[in-house]
């Protein structure tokens, strides 16, 4: 039997970071949504998440599951798993404590092969792997699920295997009960409250970001970040400024992208969800700079706003 601890960061308390991963059109933003309850639950990023970029935080009884990023899954077009850019998968798992490997309930194809076979083999991190069956409803015969459960036991020892659907909200929070024993004991990240603290300044550069991953997808290596510079409120209307920070010139174009057309995207995306989360109208200018070095340095880290 196991006593609770009295004292807040005591060991009955646990913690971790959590990756969904799989190919396109599975359900892992539909799940990650139903996870973390709310489109946006962020705060600014912790030491040990700096190489992640942080997509949402849920607190439950006494764990706190911190889910993040992983480059390479954020792409829409799956095609593009080649060899270095399994390496970056592979080194963005090497830090989080658990895998989310979602697949559509009963189906097994080459593309989900592809993103299994980064999490298996020489220098594949040894994490925890859930499977997630997601879209159960969608599954006509449920009897056809054992021999394919079976069968996915087969391709990988994976910790839990649960089929569920990303839609049905008591699905959620019986994967959330059966994720938890897998985090480590350890004090949480982010303290409960500071979760629901989110200025509208904070939110846009969110917002950037979030389009800034997306459109660049593969492309875009670690250490990009968005800082807003400005942010001023007229009756009715938002202004504001953001820097893309890069790390190095050749980043700079992947991120203007030809003709500027992708910074021309970032920006008309970024600013037509603005406005639709704050009311408003919004003018949103965004610049690209290059600064070398920052993601190792802790001073650059803090000014930026990540502590
Ligand atoms: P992602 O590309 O892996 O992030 O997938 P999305 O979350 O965008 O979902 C892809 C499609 O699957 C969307 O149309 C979702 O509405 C749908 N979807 C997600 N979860 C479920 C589920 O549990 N059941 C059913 N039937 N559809 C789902």
């Amino acid at each position: 039997m196991t006593v609770p601890d009295p004292t807040p960061d005591g060991p009955a308390r646990r913690c971790g970071l959590v990756a969904i991963v799989g190919r396109p059109n599975v359900g892992k933003s539909t799940l990650l949504n139903a996870l973390v309850g709310q489109k946006i639950s962020i705060v600014s990023a912790k030491p040990q998440t700096t190489r992640h970029r942080i997509t949402g935080v849920r607190t439950r009884g006494d764990a706190q599951f911190v889910f993040v990023d992983t480059p390479g899954f954020q792409t829409r077009h799956g095609a593009a798993l080649h060899r270095t850019l399994n390496r970056t998968v592979r080194a963005a798992l090497a830090d989080v404590d658990l895998v989310l490997f979602v697949v559509e309930a009963g189906r097994f194809g080459l593309e989900d092969a592809k993103v299994l076979a980064l999490l298996q083999g020489e220098g594949a991190p040894s994490k925890p792997v859930v499977l997630v069956a997601n879209k159960l409803d969608a599954v006509r015969r449920r009897t056809d699920l054992l021999p394919w459960l079976r069968s996915m036991q087969e391709r990988h020892p994976f910790a839990e295997y649960v089929p569920m659907s990303a839609e049905k909200p008591a699905d959620v929070e019986r994967l959330l009960g059966i994720l938890e024993p897998h985090l480590p004991r350890q004090p949480w990240f982010y303290d409960a409250e500071m979760l629901t603290d989110r200025s509208e300044r904070f939110l846009a550069g969110e917002i950037v970001r979030e389009k800034l991953f997306r459109l660049t997808g593969d492309e875009l290596p670690y250490g990009a970040t968005v800082v807003v510079d400005r942010f001023d409120e007229e009756a009715g209307l938002r202004r504001i400024a953001c820097t893309i920070v890069v790390e190095r010139e050749a980043h700079k174009g992947m991120v203007i992208g030809e003709g500027g057309e992708r910074l021309k995207r970032i920006g008309s995306e970024a600013r037509a969800e603005l406005e639709r989360l704050l009311d408003a109208r919004v003018f949103l200018e965004l610049w690209v700079k290059v600064r070398s070095g920052w993601a190792d340095d802790e001073a650059h880290l803090r000014s930026y706003g990540y502590e």
